[in-house]
Formats: C-alpha cells, sequence, structure tokens
C-alpha cells in the first residue's frame, strides 16, 4: 500500500471549541482514511504509479491512465488536500499572521480583515462540498480561489499556501447548516507559523 494516514499533528480535541474532537476523529479516522484506501486500490497494478509522490501524481492527471484517473483526481486529492489542512491548524493559534506570510497578505489584499472577508465569502460561496484556498501563482501572486469536491490546486499549476475544507462532514456535527459559524470558528485555530513555512517554501 504506497500511501498511509499520516499522524494527526495534535489530539482530537485540541482543536476545541471551534471544532470538536468527535468531528476530528470522524474526518481523520474514517473520511481521509476513506480516501486513502480507496486512492491504494485504484493504483493496484501500477506499480510505476505507486512509486510517486501524492505532489506528482496531482500535478498533471493527465499522465494518469483514464481508467483510474478521476478515482485518482478525486481520493488522491482527498489525500492531499486532507494531509494538508492537518498542519494548518493547531491548538491556541495566534489570531493574525506575522512575518512573510503577513506583510503579503497585507500587500496583496489591504488588510487582515478584508482578506479574511474575501476568503469567508470564498468559502461561503462554494456550491456542494469543496474547499477555499489561499494560492501563489507561478509569479508568486497571491490569490482567493475555491475549488470543487476534492480538486486540488495543484492540478492547476497553482500552490497552495492555507486552504479550508468546507464539505459538510468536517462541520455538520456541530454546526449543521451554519456553515458561516463554521469558517468564522476556524480562524481562531490556524498554525501561522505553518503558513508562513508554506509561503516561505512557494517563494523559494
Ligand atoms: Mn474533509
Amino acid at each position: 500500500m504506497p500511501f498511509t494516514l499520516p499522524e494527526l499533528p495534535y489530539a482530537y480535541d485540541a482543536l476545541e471549541p471551534y471544532i470538536d474532537a468527535k468531528t476530528m476523529e470522524i474526518h481523520y479516522t474514517k473520511h481521509h482514511a476513506a480516501y486513502i484506501a480507496k486512492l491504494n486500490a485504484a493504483l493496484e497494478g501500477h506499480s510505476a504509479l505507486q512509486q510517486q509522490t501524492i505532489d506528482a501524481l496531482l500535478t498533471d492527471l493527465n499522465y494518469i491512465p483514464e481508467a483510474i484517473r478521476t478515482t485518482v483526481r478525486n481520493n488522491g486529492g482527498g489525500h492531499f488536500n486532507h494531509t494538508f489542512f492537518w498542519q494548518l491548524m493547531c491548538k491556541n493559534g495566534e489570531t493574525e499572521p506575522r512575518g512573510h506570510i503577513g506583510a503579503a497578505i497585507k500587500q496583496s489584499f489591504g488588510t487582515f480583515a478584508q482578506f479574511q472577508e474575501q476568503f469567508n465569502a470564498t468559502a461561503q460561496a462554494v456550491f456542494g462540498s469543496g474547499w477555499a484556498w489561499l494560492v501563489a501563482d507561478k509569479n508568486g501572486i497571491l490569490k482567493i480561489m475555491s475549488t470543487p469536491n476534492q480538486d486540488t490546486p495543484i492540478s492547476q499549476g497553482l500552490k497552495p499556501i492555507m486552504g479550508l475544507d468546507v464539505w459538510e462532514h468536517a462541520y455538520y456535527l456541530m454546526y449543521q447548516n451554519r456553515r458561516p459559524d463554521y469558517i468564522n470558528a476556524w480562524w481562531h485555530v490556524l498554525n501561522w507559523p505553518q503558513i508562513e513555512n508554506n509561503y516561505n517554501d512557494v517563494m523559494e
């Protein structure tokens, strides 16, 4: 089995009261694990693909045989996105970014509050299941975007810096239909030093 569930970098209850322990447990042990199991099943018999990193598989989906392309897109995307997402969060997150990413957000979006407003609107506008992202393009320009389902920015040549899962499975137990409350709560659990690392990696 080429892909395995990465260790969650904190306890299930670490993000309470903003994200509850039961949601974290189910999200990680059921949803994320299922994406990995389905990805591994799809790659059975494709030994060359099994040697690839998840980033390489998703960077050019045209390289994936058509028979398994949609499965790899959905479940490989699910694996990549969730691995990325867990790292963005932490217990006792700071409420505002500092460092290079703090400066870059202000330069690109005006103020941090304006950035949040635009990000929240994008997350709220996702119809059905998907993600909101802060990405950098090839020229290092920051932009806010969304992807449907488990599509990932790296398949579009974009580098994710931060992203928010707005599938109902990410919030329904605690917030039911109140996606805006979940979105607002999420800003309390952000691991800004990790987001800074993501930004610096992109800008290298
Ligand atoms: Mn999810």
